[in-house]
C-alpha cells in the first residue's frame, strides 16, 4: 500500500498507477535512477518531498519582446532556440563565444568574452530565455553577456511569468527541477490534505493583517498555495501562497512547542516550593543591595512557578551584568529552605568555579553546604562529591555538564539552574528526574536573543527579562580606532593601570598558525552561544592569507617587550590546561596580573570588577553579539569602562557595519536584533545545538508578525485541546509529531 505520508519511498515501480506522495522519486515520470540520486542529495526521496521542495528564489523576467521591437540600449527579453554556437580564441587565454538565437520573428546574436565554460550551457538546439540590454551591430541586435535561462521544450516562460529558482546540486539543472515540480504539482497538488480549515485560515489572515476576520480574505488553500509557489501566476498570488505556507510552517512548530510546554508543566510533577513570607524575607535579607524592578518581577515569577506542583521551565534573559545571578540564588535558596537540593550547571569549568565562589561567599555563615563537581576532579574526589549528593550531604552542587555524566543521584533534587543558554536536552532532563518527580528548571541566558528566536528555540519556556542594569554602574565607552592610534591607546591603558585598574587585551586566536584556528575545545568555550563567531574563525580567507591575524601568543610577547613592559602581563587561552587557566584567572582576580592577554575564552561570565579597560585586536573577526559579551567584562564595577577596537583589515573600521553598530549601541537586545539581521537566522539556530529542523520557507528575521500570530493561535488551540485530539486537528497533529516528535520528545503519533 502506498505510504501517503511521503516519508518512506515505495519500493516497486508501478507503471500506470497514479503518483502518490509516497512514490519513490525514481519512478516519477522523467526522473529515473541517475537523476533520483542527485535529487536525494537535496533531500527529495519521494514525490511528496518534491512537492514540498520550495523554490529558494524567483526570477521576474521582463515581458518577452518581439525581435522587431528590440531597441539599442533598452532592456529586453525573448525566447528562442540556439541555432549556432562558435568559439574563437584570439590570443592565448582570450576567447569569444558567439551564439545565434532564433525564433519565428528573426535572430539575435549573443556574445560572451572569456567565458569558455558557457559552451556547456549553450548547446545547439536548446530553447532559452535571454534577457539583457541589446546593442545594434550592423543590421542585427546583439546581446553582450546577457542572462540565459534554459527552458524545457514545453516550458512556457515569457510574458512576464515568474520563474522559480530551486537549490541545486551539481549535475542537476534548473529546468529539470522545474519540470519535476510541475509534474508533481499537476499530479498531486489537488489531493493534498488541507490541514488548516477555513475558519482557521480566516482567523490567521485577520490577525496577521491586524483586522477582524471577515475584513480580509482568508489565507489561501493548500492546493492553490502549492501550485502558486512552484508556478506563480503573478506576484500577488505568489505572495499569498508564501504567506499561507509560512504560516503553516510556523504554526506547526508553535503547536509542537505548545504541546511540549504543556507536557513539561501540567503533565509532570515537581515538589511545590512556595516562597512563604518568612522564607522570602530571609532570602532577600541576604542581598546586599536593593533589587532592580526587573529583578523583583523575575523573582516573583520564579516564586510563583516554584510554588506549583509541576516543574518551572523559566528562562531568565538579561544583558551581561544585569544581575541574573541574584535570581538564581533566590531560586536555589528557596529550594534549600524547603529541604531540597539544587544543582547549578555552567558551560565552562572556569565559570562553574566562579559560581561556586560567588555562592560560597554569598552563603557564608549559613548552613547551606555547597559542592563543586567538574571535569578536573580526580576519580576519588568525584566519587566523594557524588556520594555526598546522594546522601543529601550537599545542598547545592555547582558544576559543568560533567555533572550529568555517569550515574549522578540526588537525595532530594528540587531545582536545576542552567547558566548560559544550553538547550537543555531531554535525556539530560531525564537524568535529573527522581521516579516520577522532576526538579524545577531555571535557565539563565547572558546572550540577549532576538524575540523571534526566543519564541522558537526557547518557545517551550516561560521568559523573564532583565532590561535594567543595577544602579551605580559606570558607563562603558567604546572606541573604533585607526591603526595610528595604537601608541596613544597603550599609553592610555598604562595610565589606567597606574591608577590601579586592570586591563584585558582580546585577540581572535591563540597562535598565528592559521590551521589550528580553534581556541579551546568546544565544551570549554562558547559551544552553546548561538550568536558568536568561533574564536579564531577566519571569515575572510583572502585577508587572512595576506595579513597576519593577531594572536594572543604573539601579542603577549609584543606587549610585555614593548608598550606595557613595565607591567605584569599574563596570558590566558583555551589551549592551556584547566589548571593553568584557573591559576591565571585567580592571579588576575587578585590583581597580581595587571594586563590579561586572552581570546574569547573570557567571553563567558568572567567577573573582575577592577578590570575596566579592554582592547580588542582583530575586532572584525568577532561576531557582534560576541563583541558585546566581551564588552560586558569591563562593565562590572562602579568605574567607567573603556573598550577600544582595532582591526587587522586595512580598511578603516568605520567601514565595517558590524563594528559601527557595536560602538554606537550598548543595549544588548538591540545588538542581538542587529546581529540577527546581519547574520541571518541559520547561524543562530545552527549553533544552538537545538536540533531543530531548519525552516523550509519561513525566515525568522522577516516573518516576526506571522510568527507571533502562529504562536498565539497555537497556544489557544492547545489550551482547548491539549493533545490535539479533536478530529479536525488530526492532519495538523500528524504534521506536528512527524516533524517535531523526536526533537521535542513528543513521542509518536498516537
Ligand atoms: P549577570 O546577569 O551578568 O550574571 P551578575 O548577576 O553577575 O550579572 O551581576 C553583576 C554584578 O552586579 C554582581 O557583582 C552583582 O553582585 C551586582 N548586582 C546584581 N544585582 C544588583 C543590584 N540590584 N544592585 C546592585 N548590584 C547588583
Ligand atoms: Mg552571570
Amino acid at each position: 500500500m502506498p505510504n501517503t505520508e511521503g516519508l518512506q519511498p515505495t519500493n516497486s515501480p508501478q507503471p500506470g498507477v497514479p503518483l502518490t506522495l509516497g512514490t519513490d522519486i525514481r519512478f516519477v515520470p522523467g526522473v529515473g535512477s541517475a537523476r533520483a540520486r542527485l535529487l536525494r542529495r537535496l533531500g527529495i526521496h519521494t514525490a511528496g518531498q518534491a512537492l514540498f521542495f520550495f523554490p529558494r528564489a524567483y526570477e521576474h523576467p521582463a515581458p518577452g519582446t518581439a525581435i522587431g521591437e528590440l531597441r539599442d540600449g533598452r532592456p529586453a527579453s525573448l525566447v528562442g532556440r540556439i541555432t549556432e554556437v562558435e568559439i574563437s580564441s584570439r590570443t592565448a587565454g582570450k576567447s569569444v563565444l558567439g551564439a545565434l538565437v532564433e525564433n519565428e520573428q528573426g535572430a539575435v546574436r549573443l556574445l560572451f568574452f572569456n567565458q569558455p565554460g558557457r559552451v556547456e550551457q549553450l548547446r545547439r538546439g536548446c530553447r532559452v530565455l535571454v534577457s539583457g540590454t541589446p546593442k545594434l551591430a550592423g543590421f542585427r541586435m546583439e546581446f553582450i553577456h546577457p542572462k540565459v535561462v534554459l527552458l524545457e521544450e514545453d516550458e512556457t516562460a515569457p510574458g512576464g511569468q515568474i520563474l522559480p529558482i530551486y537549490s541545486l546540486v551539481e549535475g542537476l539543472k534548473q529546468g529539470e527541477l522545474r519540470k519535476l515540480t510541475a509534474t508533481v504539482v499537476a499530479e498531486l497538488a489537488e489531493s493534498i490534505e488541507e490541514v488548516l480549515d477555513e475558519p482557521l485560515r480566516a482567523l490567521a489572515a485577520a490577525r496577521i493583517e491586524g483586522t477582524l476576520p471577515g475584513l480580509t480574505s482568508p489565507l489561501c488553500g493548500i492546493t492553490t498555495a502549492l501550485r502558486e509557489i512552484h508556478q506563480p501566476s503573478g506576484a500577488e498570488a505568489l505572495e499569498a501562497a508564501r504567506r499561507r505556507l509560512i504560516f503553516q510552517e510556523l504554526f506547526v512548530l508553535q503547536l509542537a512547542l505548545a504541546v511540549r510546554r504543556r507536557r513539561l508543566t501540567t503533565a509532570l510533577t515537581a515538589p511545590p516550593l512556595p516562597p512563604t513570607s518568612l522564607i522570602d524575607a530571609r532570602i532577600r535579607n541576604r542581598f546586599a543591595f536593593e533589587l532592580t524592578a526587573d529583578q523583583v518581577a523575575a523573582i516573583r515569577e520564579v516564586g510563583q512557578d516554584m510554588a506549583r506542583q509541576f516543574p518551572m521551565n523559566r528562562l531568565v534573559q538579561g544583558d551581561v551584568g544585569s544581575g541574573k545571578t541574584v535570581i538564581a540564588q533566590y531560586a536555589i535558596l528557596l529550594a534549600v529552605a524547603h529541604g531540597h537540593q539544587a544543582v547549578m550547571m555552567a558551560p565552562t569549568e572556569v565559570l562553574a568555579r566562579q559560581h561556586h565562589q560567588t555562592l560560597t561567599r554569598a552563603l557564608a555563615h549559613s548552613r547551606v553546604r555547597i559542592g563543586l563537581l567538574c571535569g578536573s576532579l580526580t576519580a576519588t574526589q568525584r566519587r566523594e562529591v557524588l556520594r555526598r549528593a546522594e546522601t543529601g550531604d550537599i545542598d547545592v552542587l555547582v558544576g559543568t555538564q560533567a555533572l550529568l555524566h555517569g550515574d549522578i543521584r540526588f537525595a532530594k533534587l528540587g531545582l536545576c539552574v542552567i547558566d548560559e543558554q544550553h538547550k537543555f536536552g531531554v535525556t539530560q532532563r531525564q537524568a535529573l528526574r527522581r521516579g516520577d518527580i522532576d526538579p524545577h528548571y531555571l535557565v539563565l541566558s547572558a546572550t540577549p536573543i532576538p524575540r523571534t528566536i526566543t519564541m522558537t528555540m526557547f518557545g517551550d519556556l516561560d521568559v523573564s527579562t532583565l532590561r535594567q542594569k543595577p544602579p551605580g554602574r559606570g558607563a562603558v565607552h567604546t572606541y573604533l580606532a585607526e591603526d595610528a592610534w595604537r601608541d596613544r591607546w597603550w599609553r592610555f591603558v598604562a595610565q589606567r593601570i597606574d591608577e590601579g585598574r586592570q586591563a584585558f587585551v582580546v585577540t581572535p586566536r591563540v597562535c598565528p598558525d592559521p590551521v589550528a584556528a580553534d581556541d579551546a575545545p568546544a565544551t570549554e568555550t562558547d559551544a552553546g552561544q548561538p550568536a558568536s563567531a568561533p574564536a579564531g574563525s577566519i571569515e575572510d580567507e583572502d585577508a587572512a592569507s595576506v595579513e597576519e591575524v593577531t594572536s594572543a601568543v604573539v601579542t603577549f610577547d609584543q606587549l610585555r617587550q614593548g608598550p606595557l613592559a613595565d607591567y605584569r602581563v599574563g596570558l590566558l587561552h583555551g589551549r592551556m590546561t584547566t589548571q593553568e587557566k584557573t591559576e591565571t584567572m585567580e592571579r588576575f582576580a587578585q590583581g597580581r596580573i595587571q594586563v590579561l592577554v586572552t581570546t574569547s575564552v573570557i567571553e563567558v561570565g568572567i567577573d573582575v570588577p577592577n578590570a575596566t579597560v579592554m582592547t580588542i585586536l582583530g575586532a572584525e573577526r568577532f561576531g557582534l553579539a560576541q563583541l558585546h559579551q566581551l564588552r560586558g567584562r569591563v562593565s562590572r564595577g562602579t568605574q567607567d569602562g573603556h573598550v577600544c577596537l582595532f582591526t587587522d583589515a586595512k580598511a578603516s573600521p568605520n567601514e565595517n557595519e558590524r563594528l559601527k553598530t557595536f560602538s554606537e549601541t550598548h543595549d544588548g537586545f538591540a545588538i542581538a536584533e542587529a546581529d540577527f539581521r546581519l547574520r541571518g537566522p541559520g547561524d543562530l539556530m545552527g549553533r544552538s545545538q537545538s536540533g531543530m529542523p531548519p525552516m523550509r520557507i519561513a525566515d525568522l528575521t522577516r516573518d516576526e508578525t506571522v510568527l507571533g500570530v502562529a504562536r498565539e493561535i497555537a497556544q489557544e488551540t492547545v489550551d482547548l485541546d491539549a493533545e490535539l485530539s479533536a478530529p479536525s486537528a488530526a492532519g495538523l497533529k500528524k504534521q506536528v509529531f512527524r516533524r517535531y516528535g523526536d526533537v521535542l520528545d513528543l513521542g509518536d503519533v498516537a
